[in-house]
């Protein structure tokens, strides 16, 4: 099982009003309650965070919670849980997210989308284009004489594709050429003069579906996903996470299952599609302190762990319910 380790941050909260660290304390003393040093207070004053390692620690620290106020008809709990990925564990996951902190340079805004068009529709009845097939160059909006600056940088784009400069994608070539489509970009403002040190990349294999994205719409003719929308997890542990029903691939680039948008057909469909990375190559751009690139980011969850977490989150529950502390479950 590898799930990491995690925190769960709980509220206390009376007559509908998350306590406050002075109310919740004057309470603890009318009750003689003293938790244990697991516990501590977040700069808010509002949140209490406690770090567990196990699941036995957190099913034994919500005991301990559930029978301190389990007689008080006026409190209830809410609780959120955080993962907390050591770097060696982002470093040896399968893939983790890469998150790219910036906003998507292929998007002008307004009617100029269109300008980024894909040269093959696979359906002619929903115009389902291939992502992979963009009119090159990619048009994308001018990069910051910062980012220019750095030797490696990475950008965000729609319909996944990113951005790196041509010197990181040197270093990473021998591990991902084979698995990537590259090509070409411009400026929108100048579309015919190729810029010298950037290339978008494509993963071309995706792994399995994305529980937390619902199909909403599918084409009549060819059965593909016209607008995808996120589900809403109900279950306080498991909205932190992104979690897939298959992830076996040999690639160190993948696009995540589903994207998350709607196709209109015509011009340049923009959807959100997640870019996946092995831990290997991450922590390359880790090393290459690859600007941009979001250093605080999220492992990929398997079926087999997602029930683990689902078992763990019965139980806790379960400890709170019995003692009729879950009015309004979840944070
Ligand atoms: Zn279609």
């Amino acid at each position: 099982m590898n799930i990491p380790s995690f925190d769960i941050a709980f509220n206390f909260v009376r007559r509908d009003m998350n306590m406050n660290f002075e109310e919740f304390r004057n309470i603890c003393r009318a009750k003689s309650v003293s938790f244990s040093k697991n516990w501590l207070m977040q700069p808010d004053g509002l949140s209490f965070i406690i770090t567990c390692a196990t699941d036995n620690t957190v099913k034994m620290l919500c005991e301990e919670v559930a029978v301190h106020f389990q007689n008080d008809r006026d409190i209830f709990i809410r609780y959120e849980m955080i993962p907390r990925y050591s770097i060696d564990y982002l470093y040896a996951s399968r893939y983790c997210k890469l998150l790219i902190d910036v906003d998507e340079m292929d998007l002008p805004g307004g009617n100029t989308t269109a300008k980024n068009a894909f040269e093959i529709v696979l359906c002619e009845d929903c115009k389902y284009p291939k992502f992979s097939s963009i009119k090159q160059p990619l048009l994308i909006k001018s990069i910051s004489k910062k980012t220019l600056k750095s030797k490696y940088y990475a950008l965000h784009c729609s319909n996944g594709f990113r951005l790196f400069s041509k010197n990181l994608f040197n270093e990473l070539k021998n591990d991902l050429s084979n698995y990537v489509d590259t090509g070409s970009v411009a400026y929108f403002d100048c579309p015919n003069k190729i810029l010298d040190d950037v290339i978008w990349v494509r993963p071309q294999q995706s792994i399995g579906h994305n529980y937390m994205r619902d199909i909403v719409k599918k084409c009549k003719t060819c059965e593909r996903p016209i607008i995808i929308r996120g589900k809403i997890e109900r279950r306080a542990f498991l909205v932190c996470y992104d979690f897939y029903d298959s992830i076996t691939n040999d690639a160190p680039m993948v696009l995540a299952g589903n994207w998350f948008g709607h196709l209109a057909g015509a011009g340049y469909d923009s959807v959100t599609w997640d870019v996946l990375i092995s831990g290997n190559i991450f922590h390359k751009l880790c090393d290459f302190k690859a600007r941009n690139i979001v250093g605080e980011t999220k492992t990929v969850i398997t079926k087999n762990e997602y029930r683990v977490l689902v078992n763990l989150e019965d139980a806790i529950s379960a400890i709170f319910d019995a003692r009729g502390l879950l009015r309004g479950r979840g944070v």
